[in-house]
């Protein structure tokens, strides 16, 4: 196999910080990182000769996409109880988990559903918050894509049949068996500040910043969660979790809608991280972040799609889409988070959060190679006068149509290199019977 491989007769969206796109570009790439990126004309003819050379046929090249909050096991239960209000909404979803997801072997069967959706629609990384995080970790390696997870923190017996007493010990050996892959990301991830207790939240904020890894929490999603915290702490979520030494660059906090603006400022000066989740705040009726108060503040937006049960799909491009339309509407400013910027959310700023802005979330030279191809010649891309305006505001997942991740190949043409789709999906179907038995015990928290 030759060294290098170039891709060439790409429209080239680099997503770095100048937003720099190329008409007629071209790529070299070796091993896993990106060698050089530049105009056709000027492609170096020295690599030219002895490389593996692959005709792009026009398409649009692109750094994949960085989803930062999502749960891809949850895709066994998609579509399973819906237009419900949240607290019952989510104890029905919690009793059909409570089924299932004991076996760590469903769990896994969950994520690779979840990998096999996203990698279609050109995520190349994910940050996944799920039970059995070691079997994502597991799942992760073999299908390519690139994971940051981590201990799951719940004061609570979890769906996965473990206790809260375990659950340090259960982080730090993630940091042990999964810390040395520098494919990897591993962190902690407590559920939130109303299920997990100070004494176990300082536990896990502990461990992420002994071992170097990041920490994220859902924070301030609702108003039902502030008013619970204020009750028990007499305090918000985002000064309790401040007092608690939880904000940090390190720290990657999902969703923010219930936030003032001293919270904000918090945010700003420690170099916290947002995942903002349009899709999820808007169908569990959660309310609109202030994104333009971040953004105002020089807080790093990232976008996520949060899980299957509460956004139906993981798409990003929807993600991108409602991240550039609906402030627009909330705050009645048709300048309101650009196509730009909504762009940067999906990528450059997914890789700030990581900590890995060096090596991801751009077309760059010495970055790892995580793109993907797209096609632009159907009928809603064309004509297109701005390949910024149309990722954001007309592309979808149908069009992706090859993923790399490291310089390797995860989707061919549309099809899955990595993953068995239709044994994955069969095995999928095949829990149903089993999820809906489970449910009927109290069919009045059912409503399909
Ligand atoms: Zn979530």
């Amino acid at each position: 196999m030759s060294e290098f491989t170039i891709f060439e007769n790409a429209l080239i969206v680099t997503c770095d910080e100048s937003h720099k796109t190329i008409e007629n570009g071209a790529m070299i790439i070796r091993g896993r990182e990106i060698f050089w990126v530049g105009p056709a004309e000027e492609l170096p003819q020295e690599q030219r000769s002895a490389a593996k050379i692959i005709d792009a046929g026009g398409k649009i090249l692109m750094p994949g996409l960085i989803n930062t909050h999502a749960h891809c096991g949850d895709t066994l239960f998609r579509g399973l109880v819906e237009d419900l209000p949240l607290e019952q909404w989510l104890q029905t979803i919690w009793k059909a988990e409570a089924e299932v997801l004991g076996d760590a072997e469903i769990c896994r069967l969950g994520v690779e559903l979840g990998f096999a959706e996203l990698l279609s629609g050109g995520v190349t990384s994910v940050m996944d918050n799920f039970w059995h995080p070691d079997q994502t970790f597991l799942a992760a390696q073999d299908a390519g894509i690139r994971l940051a997870t981590g201990g799951i923190f719940f004061d609570f017996d979890g769906m996965d049949g473990n206790g809260p007493e375990n659950r340090q010990k259960d982080a730090a050996e993630l940091f042990d068996r999964f810390g040395e892959n520098d494919e990897m990301f591993v962190g902690t991830m407590p559920h939130g500040t109303y299920t997990v207790g100070p004494e176990n939240l300082r536990g896990a904020i502990n461990l992420a910043n002994e071992r170097g890894g990041f920490f994220s929490i859902h924070a301030a999603e609702t108003k039902v969660e502030q008013a619970t915290i204020q009750e028990r702490y007499q305090t918000s979520v985002i000064r309790h979790l401040s007092a608690l030494g939880g904000l940090s660059q390190n720290t990657v906090l999902a969703h923010c809608v219930h936030v003032d603006d001293e919270e904000l400022d918090l945010m700003a000066k420690t170099g916290t991280h947002v995942a903002h989740n349009p899709l999820s705040n808007l169908k569990l009726a959660s309310g609109f972040a202030p994104i333009m108060e971040m953004q105002k503040r020089g807080i790093n937006v990232t976008l996520g799609t949060d899980g299957a049960v509460s956004g139906n799909d993981m798409d990003m491009w929807l993600a991108m889409r409602l991240a550039a339309t609906i402030h627009k509407a909330a705050t009645e400013n048709p300048s309101a988070v650009t196509a730009g910027e909504a762009l940067h959310m999906a990528t450059l700023n997914g890789a700030k959060a990581l900590g890995a802005e060096s090596y991801l979330g751009s077309l760059e030279v010495g970055k790892r190679a995580d793109f993907i191809l797209l096609n632009h010649s159907g009928a809603h891309a064309s004509p297109m006068f701005n390949p910024i305006n149309h990722l954001v505001y007309s592309a979808t997942k149908g069009d992706v149509n090859d993923v790399f991740v490291s310089g390797r190949q995860l989707v061919k043409d549309k099809q899955l290199l990595t993953l068995d789709l239709s044994d994955i999906c069969t095995k999928a179907r095949a829990l149903q019977p089993r999820i809906m038995a489970a449910l009927k015990e109290n069919p009045k928290e059912v409503r399909a």
